[in-house]
């Protein structure tokens, strides 16, 4: 149990509530920042703003995926206060404070070197990404079946990126029936590839593999999909660029060459809230009970 532990949980959507709902089951002492319009009730949780808590009491602060950005603001959708965490009231708090955030971001690091707060990366994690990977499979293959107008079985696929989420795409899309090549550049995914069943080729090859394509899903956070890759695809490929923000395709000359090409960030939060929360809310736990537990020994 988490009994006596301060958790302020600082905003975020959905998914938070499933946070919620478990640290307050653990018994933890629970202050909600940026919830005001939430109507959802949680017997002994308090709504607060960020001044009126004594951060020298915080033992844990959560936040949600996105983290602070680089001024310190807090995404909520449950308020209409802006929230900004400072770096003044972050060096009140005790000196073994942990701040669990989705992702990091440059205000988050340099929190964490300049108010000696430790900060926990959860979408760093590969229990926490090979979770998401299942409702992110889940939305690409509802976004192909809403874009296309034949069956994900019998289609020519490629995976960009053999990853924690490009696994589980490839694997997933290989047993609808779809004919799966996999790109990626390590010897190690070459064999696992093949190992799979599938077609493995080289990433700097992609322009050679894509005239026959009906479907492309990348993973990689890079520039891949270049204009030369595009223009060796059929007008009829769709692209589903699942790779974090900007994502790898060159979008404005997809778009020229009538490629529908769809960026598709945060699919879990958007196809499965409440699985997407209860992912973080588990692995939040078993870290939170973890520390506590050693700590009092
Ligand atoms: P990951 O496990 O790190 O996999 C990334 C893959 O990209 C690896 O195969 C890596 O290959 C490859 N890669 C990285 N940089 C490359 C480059 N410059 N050239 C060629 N290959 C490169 O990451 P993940 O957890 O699968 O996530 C993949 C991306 O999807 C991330 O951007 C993540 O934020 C995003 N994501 C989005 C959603 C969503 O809802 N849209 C959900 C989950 C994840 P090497 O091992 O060879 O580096």
């Amino acid at each position: 149990m988490l009994t006596g532990i301060h958790i302020v949980i600082i905003g975020g959507d959905a998914r938070q509530l499933e946070v919620i709902d478990k640290l307050n089951n653990l018994d933890a002492q629970l202050d909600l920042v940026g919830f005001d319009r939430l109507d959802q009730y949680f017997h002994g949780v308090n709504k607060m703003d960020l001044e009126d808590i004594d951060p020298t009491t915080v033992d844990v602060i959560v936040l949600p995926v996105s983290g602070a950005n680089n001024e310190g603001y807090v995404e909520s959708i449950f308020t209409e206060k802006k929230i900004q965490l400072t770096k003044e009231w972050l060096s009140e708090t005790p000196e073994n404070c942990v701040i669990y955030s989705g992702i990091p971001t440059a205000f988050l690091l340099e929190c964490e070197r300049d108010c000696k707060c430790t900060l926990v990366k959860l979408f760093e994690r590969d229990d926490v990404a090979i979770y998401n990977s299942i409702p992110t499979v889940e939305g690409t293959i509802m976004m192909v079946i809403q874009n296309t107008d034949i069956t994900i079985h019998g289609s020519n696929v490629i995976i960009l990126g053999l990853g924690r989420t490009g696994m589980s795409l490839a694997r997933t899309f290989d047993a609808l029936g779809a004919h799966v090549k996999v790109g990626a550049r390590r010897p190690e995914h070459m064999a696992r590839i093949t190992e799979m069943g599938l077609e493995p080729f080289h990433i700097k090859d992609l322009e050679n593999k894509v005239s026959d394509v009906d479907v492309v899903i990348n993973t990689v956070p890079a520039k891949i999909i270049t204009s030369l890759v595009l223009s060796q695809m059929p007008s009829r490929a769709l692209v589903v660029d699942v790779a974090s923000k900007p994502g790898g395709t060159d979008f404005r000359y997809a778009e020229r060459r009538g490629i529908k090409a769809i960026l598709a960030p945060g699919i879990p939060g958007i196809v499965a809230p409440k699985t997407a929360g209860r992912i973080i809310a588990n692995v939040l736990s078993e870290l939170l009970l973890e520390r506590f537990e050693k700590t009092d020994n």
